[in-house]
């Protein structure tokens, strides 16, 4: 029990240091990525039946093309996916199947899967592809930032040393999104592990 409150409390604080952009070598950094500013307007398709703004994560677990999608592992209540307009290469979301807005309203089962796979996510991100640090963050509500705001998302992101000089120079550009497919082909065997290993 006393293990899982401590989980979730240093989970609860990596959100808060992602969301807020803090720094603690210095001055408070931001990522900038304008082409994210898209993601509503191109995510937001019209569910044919009841003319309604379909949800784009709950189109994703229910779409059987994986590969499409670029998920990467689908597990009992979770699956996980790259983000499709990522801050930097290896930037995934881990999305609960359940369509809930916050962490309360997931039963334990879902919430102790949500954790396991954080962890797993982290771990795969800085094996793989030699990150030096990782930023795990949830955006509850549009004004906390959340771009999807009814369907709780999990962001997971690589982090290299020097990165934020990195990105403020190229900004300007969708570099990231054109190395979705070599970035999928390093990861995804190693979720599939993942897989094997907490079934
Ligand atoms: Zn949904």
């Amino acid at each position: 029990m006393l293990k899982k409150v401590v989980s979730l409390s240093l989970f609860f604080y990596a959100g808060l240091c992602f969301c807020m952009n803090l720094n603690s070598d210095g001055p408070t950094q931001f990522l900038y990525a304008p082409w994210r500013n898209n993601y509503g307007s191109e995510h937001k398709p019209k569910d044919a039946v009841n003319n309604q703004t379909e949800c784009p994560l709950c189109r994703n677990v229910n779409d059987s093309d994986d590969r499409k999608n670029f998920i990467l592992l689908r597990h009992k209540h979770t699956i996980i996916q790259l983000n499709l307009f990522p801050y930097n290469k290896g930037h995934i979301l881990i999305v609960p199947i359940s369509h809930k807005r916050d962490l309360h309203e997931f039963t334990p089962e879902e919430q102790f899967e949500l954790i396991k796979l954080i962890g797993e996510s982290s771990r795969i991100l800085q094996e793989s592809l030699k990150s030096d640090g990782v930023n795990i963050g949830v955006n509850i509500g549009k004004p906390a930032g959340a771009s999807i705001p009814n369907h709780l998302h999990i962001h997971v992101l690589p982090r290299w040393q020097d990165d934020n000089y990195f990105l403020s120079m190229l900004a300007q550009t969708r570099i990231i999104s054109v190395d979705l497919n070599k970035i999928y082909e390093i990861l995804k065997p190693q979720f599939e592990s993942v897989l094997r290993s907490i079934k």
